[in-house]
């Protein structure tokens, strides 16, 4: 791979989604780039394969190259990520915005986004990216508790990671936020307790990272001296599903729930351990779907002999689960002779059940 060509939808700790159906972000990678120190889990080169930030000739072609395969090019956003961009030097920031700023004012792109960390937001740079066409800014919170986020040496405090929430927002910005999730120190009432107080700054869109190992980290020899254990599978899944409706019965987007699939991102190439899997938002959504089943069977207990479960044609195959898995446990925890799923339910995100005997 070229050093700045991108793999679909590839994602990073401060990532940003790629290659969307109608949506598209054009990725500009600046691995590293203005980032104080690396953080314990992070290794940008590794998770993209892009190994340097593109100078300004580089950029045009990256921007074009995009543009030249985009279906909807005024819905495209200029995507800035992979580093802290607001620690950038202003001229550094004002190279990149010209640049940007160039295609936007030819009606070529819609828009430009970049993620940072929240200890770089402030009045100055603010008012800086104000004067660009950036609609979206993307803060690496990561975790809202001190100890988790000391050990993964983020080195700034929750408070600072709040009040630059609600700086981007009084400065008209949309405000994107990305959490991870199991890193050192984390337990599920933590990462709770960072959605719920994430939601109260009511940003637009959160990305939810379940932690991973990746190579040539400082991660990585905490992992192998075993002074670190990543979550399980089902533990990410699991705590996944707690915190996934919470942000979206607060009406916030959940753009990704865990990091981009790629032969780079699986266990053995550029990952050492942690819950890694091909559908891994799938093994969410259909945890949530078995738990808010339950919660309706619960409440209607007195269950005749076959199940019929309506729901959304598109959530048909994550109300089943892979290889059955919802199916099957409901047949043996309720013993069901037989369960159909049936997508006729016009209502998005709610089921259905019918009993018969
Ligand atoms: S600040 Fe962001 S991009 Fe930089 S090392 Fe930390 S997680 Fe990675």
């Amino acid at each position: 791979m070229n050093k700045h060509s991108f793999p679909n939808g590839l994602q990073d700790n401060h990532g940003i989604g790629v290659f969307m159906k109608k949506h598209m972000n054009i990725p500009i990678f600046i691995p590293h780039e203005g980032c104080p120190n690396d953080c314990i889990f992070c290794n940008q080169r590794k998770i993209s394969g892009c190994t340097a930030a593109p100078n300004e000739a580089e950029l045009r072609q990256v921007i074009r190259a995009h543009l030249s395969h985009a279906d909807h090019p005024r819905d495209s956003e200029i995507a800035f990520f992979g580093g802290s961009f607001t620690g950038l030097p202003f001229s550094k920031q004002e190279q990149y915005l010209k640049i940007a700023e160039e295609f936007v004012r030819a009606g070529q792109v819609g828009g430009i986004r970049l993620s940072t960390r929240p200890d770089y937001i402030h009045e100055a740079v603010l008012e800086l990216l104000g004067k660009y066409s950036v609609k979206i800014i993307e803060l690496g919170i990561q975790s809202l508790d001190h100890d988790v986020l000391h050990r993964s040496r983020r080195f700034y405090s929750p408070e600072t990671a709040l009040k630059a929430c609600q700086l981007v927002k009084n400065h008209g910005f949309s405000l994107g936020v990305q959490t991870m999730l199991g890193l050192p120190g984390d337990t599920l009432s933590k990462s709770l307790r960072t959605a719920e107080t994430l939601i109260l700054q009511q940003p637009d869109m959160v990305r939810i990272y379940p932690t991973l190992v990746i190579r040539d980290t400082e991660l990585e020899n905490q992992y192998l001296s075993g002074q670190y254990q990543p979550l399980t599978l089902n533990d990410a899944v699991s705590w996944c599903s707690e915190i996934v409706p919470k942000y979206e019965a607060a009406g916030i987007r959940v753009l990704r729930i865990g990091l981009h699939h790629s032969e780079n991102m699986e266990i053995g190439a550029q990952v050492v351990a942690g819950p890694v899997h091909p559908a891994f938002g799938e093994l969410v959504y259909s945890e949530i779907w078995r738990k808010k089943i339950i919660y309706q069977l619960s409440k209607a207990m007195e269950s005749g002999q076959k199940l019929i479960i309506h729901v959304p044609a598109s959530d048909v195959s994550k109300v089943i689960g892979q290889h059955r898995k919802n199916m099957n446990y409901l047949k043996q925890a309720y013993g069901f002779t037989s369960i159909k799923v049936l997508g006729d339910w016009k209502n998005p995100n709610s089921c259905h059940l019918e009993f018969q005997g």
